[in-house]
């Protein structure tokens, strides 16, 4: 059947338009293999099939309002895996920019318009304000950015104000000044990237966050960038050159890698501890950042690096990524209890990882599994820090 054919049949031929012009037209690929179900982390724990939207999209008989359109976490697994080069992420993108145009949200995934206010407002999802973002540096020295110095730390929302990941923060500062790095950061004049609200659908919102950090980094006269979090890196790295620029974006483990390399950054104080490393999808399977952490933990005097199963490009989705990090996600189908679990059945004292998503989903599953004796959860620039 000819394709115009099927968009006659279709209730809804208005939203196979609108896939296409959101770029999610290469579900027309398919043939309902059903690999993407297979690999996909929520057959682990529920049923949801990504075949299925595929299919029912093709057919331009996409249900709008189902909770389904919001489950995928963008995790990069069955797109990997598609035997027809099916964009799995770049559809489930397109619905809900559909979903967001007509203002149609299932109650799961309300959480995720909600932090759009805040993002407009003050620059981040956090609903905090825009004014306090370098709180967390006042007392450590760090300065400002100014043209000239080598690097920007750009911290990222989760970083700059999350009460656990503000430790993270204050770690990094603390490596970079001991190995002389000459860095600055931009306090209030750094904004969300926008990287997973545009992954919920919000395109123009999007749109406003980049340019303004583009706009930001240009008057500052910035060069080079150092990242903590995997999804500023990606989106930084990726969809920025949609605006023409080009900066050059590293992330902070291939930072530190690089220090240890040129003997700026020596770890002397032994960290006698087994640690597990779980690979966050936005810098693994996403970008193929595998072996950057793995050389950072390995120089760390008396550390045991242990691998986990789902390791490198089959990791393991923590659960928070594509907005899902907003959303509420049941006890029974976290993700992030399944690493968790794994972490601790191969003997990991610590589960290590470099994301503030990661570490936010692994923070809570602790909590709410207390006394199973789980795993300690670390940031990277934590362990490298304690061995300074
Ligand atoms: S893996 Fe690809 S071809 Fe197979 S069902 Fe999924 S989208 Fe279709
Ligand atoms: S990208 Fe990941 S979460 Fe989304 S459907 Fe594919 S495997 Fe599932």
């Amino acid at each position: 059947m000819a394709r115009d054919d099927w968009e006659t049949v279709a209730p809804f031929p208005e939203t196979l338009a609108e896939i296409r012009e959101a770029n999610g037209e290469t579900y027309r690929y398919c043939y309902q293999c059903g690999k993407c179900d297979t690999v996909c982390p929520w057959n682990r724990v529920r049923r949801f099939s990504m075949r299925r939207i595929v299919r029912e999209a093709s057919l331009g008989l996409t249900e709008i309002e189902s909770e389904d359109v919001w489950r995928c976490t963008t995790c990069g697994t069955c797109p990997q895996e598609c035997p027809r080069g099916v964009q799995q992420v770049e559809l489930g993108v397109a619905l809900r920019r559909i979903a967001s145009k007509y203002d149609v949200f299932p109650a799961a995934a309300r959480p995720a318009r909600a932090v759009r206010a805040s993002l407009t407002l003050e620059g981040n999802p956090l609903n905090e304000e825009r004014a306090r973002r370098g709180d967390w540096a006042r007392e450590l020295g760090v300065r400002p950015f100014e043209e000239g110095m080598e690097i920007l730390y750009f911290v990222g929302c989760y970083y700059s104000y999350d009460r656990r990941l503000r430790r993270a923060a204050v770690a990094t500062a603390r490596i970079l000044q001991r190995a002389g790095v000459r860095f600055g950061i931009l306090g209030e004049r750094e904004g969300c990237c926008g990287e997973s609200v545009r992954k919920t659908g919000a395109e123009q919102l999007f749109r406003d966050l980049a340019r303004a950090n583009i706009k930001t980094w240009i008057d500052a006269g910035v060069q080079r960038i150092v990242v903590s979090s995997p999804h500023c890196f990606h989106t930084f790295r990726n969809e920025y050159p949609e605006f023409r620029v080009n900066f050059e974006v590293v992330h902070l483990s291939q930072f530190l890698r690089e220090l240890l390399r040129d003997g700026r950054l020596k770890l002397v104080r032994p960290v006698s501890r087994r640690v597990a490393y779980h690979d966050p999808c936005y810098l693994g399977r996403h970008n193929g950042v595998f072996d950057e952490p793995r050389e950072v933990l390995r120089a760390v005097p008396g550390l045991e690096l242990l691998e986990l199963p789902d390791a490198r490009e089959r990791s393991l989705c923590c659960g928070g990524g594509g907005g899902r990090i907003w959303m509420d996600t049941p006890r029974g189908e976290r993700f992030s209890d399944l690493r968790l679990d794994q972490a601790r059945d191969v003997g990991a004292e610590a589960l290590a990882t470099a994301c503030p998503y990661c570490i936010t989903m692994f923070e809570d599953s602790r909590l709410t599994r207390e006394g199973e004796g789980l795993p300690a959860v670390v940031e990277l620039a934590e362990i490298v820090a304690e061995a300074l």
